[in-house]
């Protein structure tokens, strides 16, 4: 199967990138290692193409248009590549699929407007937009599809050129899904590039970049930002994230504690805008700790393969390792597992989905971001404490609030310091809204058209009404 359109010069030049499958913790594939001086090649090329992409907006549409098609057709393909590098279950795979089809989809009919400045001056001003040129797209493997998308479909609809660099974790489907790509898009319009460090720190500081769009760790977002200041290049970082969801004294528990438990658990804990803390009033706490307790204890874990399982195993070794470790340290800081707390015996990356309790408010499973499948429920006094302690981390990706009150639930929602707040569901997306997290969650703005508007640039054109001799 070919990986990517680089596979020929990606195997002349060096060894290839193992692939485990998290299920089994076995190496079941490779991808090609692309050497990093190579970029050169691969960014000269995507500066080329861009001269003919950015020239035709209404090819662009319909090429997006097809794009999207494409990947449907793939579809069966490219969720059971996806879930086995990355570990979740096949109907979220498919779900992923869909989610990238749909963003190449919404893009492919949005255009920049072209504005007229009217300021009483005789002169026609007019603000058009032009794109950046060749943009490099790095993302995690947490959704590596879908997260791709959302940065490769603006680019490209706004007429740059992308080269995409995934995860070395999860290679294949994304490589698969260049080549889908490559069967409707021109040449080198989009460049799938895989392989370890420094490929990412050298795509992220070529000088033939004109946009970094990076989503990803804090720590590795810092360091992207730093690279780009050699070039100059624009850069867009959508980090990581500790979302507190908030349940208010009204909350009622067994109506809200499924969808709170998805919210904590959704792909095994391992999303950038999952619930990561819950804060419920002192009365309610043990009855919280007990619903969301019981779901983990007897929801289905298992291979992504396996039709029954809600749960699969945690990506990687390393991550596994991080998620072991501060559920170690939080049990010994005083918490107590009210359920999970440990691996279970078998092959593969699995955690048992874990439940803490007792949990002291200072350990780091509470003030970092655990991206796993565990889940710290603190209680709290008064609604102030509460929302101090939600907004009390360096994270601010996204919020939530529970409660039957809805319009106090919103007032609560608005003093969550984030770029996104939910009323009773947490991680719903839209996508015709900014994407945008504060503090060390990110910089600049994706999602809706600011998305498309953060891949081009400002050209004014200022003109006499008449020429006056
Ligand atoms: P990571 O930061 O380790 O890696 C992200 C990407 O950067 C990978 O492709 C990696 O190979 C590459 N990379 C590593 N070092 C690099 C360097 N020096 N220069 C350039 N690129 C480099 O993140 P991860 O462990 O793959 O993903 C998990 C993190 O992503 C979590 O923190 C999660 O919250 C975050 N995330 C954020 C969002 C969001 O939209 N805000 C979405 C998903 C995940």
């Amino acid at each position: 199967m070919p990986t990517s359109e680089l596979a020929p010069l990606a195997g002349r030049r060096a060894s290839r990138l193992p692939v485990v499958d998290p299920a089994t913790g076995e190496v079941f594939d490779d991808a090609p290692q692309l050497e990093p001086d190579a970029l050169d090649a691969v960014v000269d090329r995507s500066r080329r193409a861009w001269h003919g992409w950015r020239s035709d907006p209404a090819a662009r549409t319909t090429a997006l248009r097809a794009a999207a098609d494409a990947v449907e057709a793939a579809g069966d393909s490219l969720a059971r590549l996806l879930t086995r590098e990355q570990g979740k279950p096949l109907a979220e795979s498919h779900a992923e699929v869909a989610r990238t089809a749909a963003r190449l989809r919404w893009f492919a009919e949005l255009a920049p407007r072209t504005r007229r400045i009217t300021d009483g001056r005789p002169v026609h001003s007019e603000i058009r937009w032009r794109s950046l040129g060749p943009v490099a797209a790095i993302v995690p493997w947490n959704f590596p599809l879908q997260l791709a998308a959302a940065k490769f479909a603006p680019a490209l609809a706004a007429g740059n050129t992308v080269v995409l660099k995934p995860s070395p974790y999860t290679p294949l489907a994304t490589g698969l899904l260049g080549s889908v790509l490559s069967t409707v898009l021109p040449e080198d319009v989009l460049t799938v590039v895989t392989g370890r460090e420094p490929l990412g720190a050298r795509l992220a500081s070529h000088p033939g970049i004109r946009h970094v769009t990076f989503t990803g760790s804090v720590p590795t977002g810092r360091a992207v930002a730093g690279a780009a200041t050699a070039s100059l290049a624009r850069v867009t970082l959508e980090l990581g994230g500790n979302d507190a969801a908030v349940l208010l004294e009204d909350a009622d528990v067994g109506r809200i504690a499924d969808r709170l438990f998805w919210a904590a658990f959704r792909n095994c804990g391992q999303v950038c805008m999952a619930v990561k803390r819950v804060y419920a009033p002192a009365r309610l706490h043990a009855q919280v700790v007990e619903a969301l307790a019981e779901r983990a204890r007897t929801v289905a874990v298992g291979p992504g393969l396996d039709p029954d399982t809600r749960i699969g195993p945690v990506n990687n070794a390393a991550q596994l390792a991080r998620v072991e470790q501060i559920t170690r340290r939080a049990l010994a800081d005083g918490a107590r597992a009210a359920a999970g707390g440990h691996r279970p015996d078998g092959p593969g990356y699995f955690f048992a989905p874990t439940v803490l309790t007792d949990v002291p408010p200072d350990s780091p499973v509470v003030t970092e971001e655990q991206f796993g499948p565990v889940l710290p429920v603190l209680p709290y006094r008064t609604l102030d404490e509460a929302v101090d302690a939600a907004n009390g981390t360096g994270f601010g990706l996204g919020g939530s609030v529970w409660g039957t009150d809805l319009d106090r639930a919103e007032a609560v929602a608005d003093r969550l310091e984030c770029g996104t707040a939910w009323i009773n569901h947490h991680a719903e997306l839209s996508l015709a809204q900014p994407f945008a997290g504060v503090k060390d969650s990110g910089v600049g703005v994706a999602g809706g058209p600011w998305g498309l508007y953060g891949n081009l640039r400002p050209f004014v054109v200022h003109r006499p009404r008449e020429e006056r001799g």
